[in-house]
């Protein structure tokens, strides 16, 4: 298996999705209560979208959680396992996306 290539990998996933929640950071600050320069309708659209940042931050943030499990497990032999039955992920579906912790029967069985 490619450990350097899906590591690399890894490390521009994990700058993207940091980039990624610094931008939704800046997007879900609290909603200004500023009644005399936005109406009541755009006062909702903003709280809608800061809920919307904020669901996004959220799945940023498990998602650089897989990132950095994934990094510190890559050193492992037992990487590329598959948690559930412990066959071998195949190698492409790593490629694709280094965070699989499950084989495709198990990712299948379970969604
Ligand atoms: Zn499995």
């Amino acid at each position: 298996m490619d450990k350097k290539g899906l590591k690399s990998k890894l490390l521009v996933l994990e700058e993207e999705v940091q980039a990624l929640i610094e931008q939704v950071e800046s997007a879900s600050k609290p909603v200004e209560l500023d009644q005399s320069s936005v109406g009541r309708l755009s006062r909702m659209d903003a709280m809608q979208n800061q809920a919307m940042a904020l669901a996004n931050k959220t799945r940023q943030n498990e998602q650089l959680h897989k990132i950095r499990t994934a990094l510190r497990n890559i050193e492992r032999d037992d990487f590329g396992r598959c948690v559930e039955c412990d066959n071998h992920i195949a190698e492409g579906r790593l490629l694709l996306d280094p965070t699989h912790i499950y084989c495709v029967s198990c990712a299948s069985a379970i969604e």
